[in-house]
């Protein structure tokens, strides 16, 4: 209390002044001004004549030191959000707790923030873990420096000089392929576990080894990752699947013991045996596309992930003796529910997860009028895609996925010959009808359910 006192009344910074920035030249670090997007440069340009300090920070600089192509950009200024907004037509202040401002050039966002203190857990408000719940103080340049999480993120590019202000050695920790956190690790994994994730996710996107000191907590703070709002994980999880190297973020997380009980999902991944081709599949497809700069779907890549949690959820209902279709639309409420609590997968991605799980069963049906109503289902597609996933996998025959792509694909009179093509055993809905007329009315019910053919 009387520290925090003090503090007030000489006004002086939460974190004192350890050292003076080093000022690298461009001759030392290399990052030319025409590397950045031509919006970053613009957005420091015009916050410098107006007298503001204005920088490209973070993962940008971090990422053009390390020779990736950047993301994204991020600015930091000494202008407030307000003098922001105010040099810049096309922008808009978001956030209501810490407001950024949104700077619009071209098809380019810049994400332009005020230099922020940090906030040590005694003077911040936390909750009782010590997770600090508001960070909204305006700060000085160096203390924006110290607030950030590892040294390689704390670099602030001036595209004027080409110069880089350091604060904390982290064109020298770039070197030496170190991720270190600024501070001491179990402090700052306190006032926010999330970045343990960020520490598994930037080592393995980067190439960089986490520093003992940074590393060796994880294991024994993991659970903290619990009090960890859900949407901020799912943030975070997108970010680590969709950063071109999911595969090796998950190997690392399983390797600092983050996996367990934590997340749902990831215990689901990386430890059901039976999926797991599927699952390696569907992730190494996802890295390629990411690194090709394609797009991909969340909901896509969740029905991947959780197919064989379904699969094995719908065939113990229908041991149970459930019906068939209405024990696969159970089976996927289930799984969903059960990633519910700890990963809030938005309403619009649960959606798209299960409509194309609910597409696959009805690929068995090669005959009749059914395959004419599959391909016009507006998630065909990405059904399709995931289809080839499992005949990739082993899950079914490719010759059911080339079907489907020949009878898209042609004009009316290919698609009556493939239809009367079709395995006799790829019709059953065709099989059941004639069978069910030889058999007594009783029996009706159930083969007419037993149309919705496995997929297994
Ligand atoms: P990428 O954009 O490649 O995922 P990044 O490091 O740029 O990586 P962002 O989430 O865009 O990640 O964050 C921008 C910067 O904000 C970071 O470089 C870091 O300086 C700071 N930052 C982000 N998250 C945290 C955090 N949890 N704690 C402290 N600083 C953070
Ligand atoms: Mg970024």
């Amino acid at each position: 209390m009387i520290r925090k006192l003090l503090r007030k009344v000489f006004k002086r910074p939460a974190t004192p002044a350890r050292h003076e920035p080093a000022i690298i030249p461009v001759e030392r670090h290399g990052i030319r001004r025409e590397q950045l997007s031509p919006a970053a440069r613009k957005v420091c340009a015009v916050l410098q004549e107006k007298g503001f300090k204005a920088f490209v920070v973070g993962g940008a600089v971090r990422d053009l030191l390390i020779g990736q192509p950047p993301k994204d950009y991020d600015v930091a200024t000494s202008a407030t959000p307000e003098e922001v907004r105010a040099a810049f037509r096309r922008s808009r202040i978001i956030g209501r707790r810490f407001k950024i401002v949104h700077v619009m050039s071209g098809p380019e966002t810049i994400e332009v923030s005020t230099f922020r203190a940090s906030q040590d857990a005694e003077s911040a408000e936390t909750d009782e873990h010590g997770r600090v719940l508001r960070d909204n103080v305006f700060g000085s340049q160096q203390e924006d420096a110290t607030r950030r999480d590892f040294t390689v993120n704390a670099l602030y590019y001036d595209p004027g000089t080409e110069t880089i202000v350091d604060y904390h050695h982290g064109v020298a920790d770039i070197q030496q392929k170190t991720l270190r956190m600024i501070g001491d690790p179990r402090t700052r994994y306190r006032e926010d576990p999330v970045r343990m994730l960020r520490a598994v996710r930037l080592a393995a996107k980067l190439g960089l080894t986490i520093d003992p000191a940074a590393r060796q907590p994880i294991r024994e703070m993991g659970p903290l990752l619990e009090n960890v709002p859900a949407a901020r994980l799912f943030d975070e999880m997108l970010k680590l699947l969709f950063s071109g190297h999911s595969l090796k973020c998950l190997q690392q997380l399983r390797g600092e013991g983050l996996h367990h009980g934590l997340l749902p999902l990831l215990d689901v991944i990386l430890e059901q045996p039976m999926g797991e081709r599927f699952v390696t599949l569907s992730l190494e497809n996802t890295d390629e596309r990411v690194r090709q700069d394609k797009s991909v779907s969340p909901g896509f890549l969740f029905s991947t992930l959780l197919w064989h949690e379904v699969l094995k959820t719908w065939e113990n209902k229908k041991a149970a003796g459930d019906h068939s279709q209405p024990a696969l639309f159970e089976a996927m409420d289930e799984v969903l529910d059960a990633q519910a609590g700890k990963l809030a997968i938005t309403r619009r991605i649960a959606g798209d997860i299960k409509d194309i799980w609910a597409l696959q069963p009805r690929f068995d049906k090669r005959a009749g009028k059914a395959p004419y109503r599959v391909i016009e289902q507006p998630r065909y597609r990405a059904g399709w895609d995931f289809l080839r996933l499992r005949a990739q996998a082993g899950e079914i025959p490719m010759e059911i996925v080339d079907w489907w792509d020949d009878f898209a694909h042609a004009g009316p009179d290919r698609r009556e010959a493939l239809l009367r093509q079709a395995p006799p055993d790829a019709a059953p809905a065709a099989k059941k009808r004639r069978r069910r007329k030889r058999k007594p009315a009783g029996e009706n019910a159930a083969a007419a359910e037993a149309t919705l053919a496995d997929p297994s």
